[in-house]
């Protein structure tokens, strides 16, 4: 049997066929029209599945299903994306057009989420039975995998990990909460630390790092610089640890995962920042005494963990 995955990003849509092994045997997919009606996306989508099938001598009984990973507000129930603010779609019942048109048993679930799921299925999560993935890019998303299995709430709308309060009255969110951890923990969040303290200290390395534009600060800036030494790169990558080690002990305690699973653009500094995590979070003893070690990693599926996740909603 194999497994249809499908990965609905801001600007594309990335579909693989997967095998019960987790390997990606045909990729296809399209990049988004924004101009394009809603609905006519999806049907093309569903056209495509089909066309592909074919393309590659399978039947359509070959497949247990397709699997869809989507960002913004979805309801895994219903199978609607009630909101996704990126796309600006709104109130599309993907799920019950992709059946209508392909004749295929089709779920739906948050990006996050699959990701998630692609993690503990292949990923750096496959060993344990609870872990979470926190995906550091330009916002913060978050998946649960509690004993064993993906975790979704209520609606299939819970794991908005990035929306816990982690400093009251803090910088204001994108949400409309204020002192969320998506604010100091996303790529945006460490951008904005980055610009303040250059702007406290003309002289930091971080300047010659973006040929004093202070417009070319990037998520790297900051990491580059504190490499080598500077003092002000340094104040800003451990500021940024601290608020994102806050975010992990409030999960250790609440959930007390195996694993804390690190994606998304901030995870390319890999051992750099996982160690230093690490050192954080176990001088607080994993958020309580007497608790078990929690480990923390970066993911190893990269981009194509949210295709893969979407394919094992079928496993
Ligand atoms: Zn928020």
């Amino acid at each position: 049997m194999h497994y249809i995955g499908i990965d609905i990003g801001g600007t594309s849509i990335k579909c693989g066929f997967v095998s019960k092994e987790g390997k990606i045997f045909h990729r296809f997919g399209f990049p988004i029209d924004h101009k394009e009606n809603q609905v006519d996306t999806i049907k093309r989508l569903a056209n495509l599945v089909l066309i592909n099938i074919k393309e590659i001598n399978k039947k359509k009984e070959d497949f247990a299903g397709i699997g869809i990973g989507c960002p913004g507000s979805i309801n895994s129930i219903t199978g609607v994306c009630c909101f996704s603010n990126n796309l600006g779609w709104l109130d599309l019942p993907i799920v019950e057009i992709m059946e209508k048109e392909t004749h295929l048993k089709c779920k739906i679930s948050n990006d996050a989420n699959v990701a998630m799921l692609g993690e503990a299925s292949f990923g750096a999560g496959r060993n344990f039975k609870n872990s979470v993935l926190l995906t550091l890019g330009t916002g913060v998303g978050g998946g649960l995998f509690l004993n064993g299995k993906l975790y979704e709430g209520n609606e299939g709308k819970g794991a908005e990990l990035g929306h816990v309060i982690i400093e009251k009255d803090g910088y204001p969110c994108t949400c409309g909460l204020k002192g969320c951890l998506e604010t100091y923990a996303s790529v945006t969040g460490l951008i904005r630390m980055s610009k303040e303290e250059m702007n406290k200290n003309k002289s930091s390395l971080m300047w010659d790092y973006v040929n004093k534009d202070i417009n070319k600060v990037d998520g790297k800036t900051a990491f580059e610089c504190a490499k080598k030494g500077d003092g002000s790169a340094l104040k800003v990558v451990n500021k940024y640890e601290d608020y994102l080690t806050i975010g992990i002990l409030n999960y250790c305690n609440i959930f007390r995962p195996e694993a804390i699973i690190l994606g998304g653009g901030v995870s390319n500094q890999k051992e750099y920042l996982t160690d230093a995590l690490l050192k954080k979070v176990k001088a607080h003893n994993y958020g309580f005494k007497g608790t078990p070690e929690v480990k923390i990693l970066v993911s190893n599926l990269g981009n194509d963990a949210g295709l893969l996740g979407a394919a094992a909603l079928f496993m």
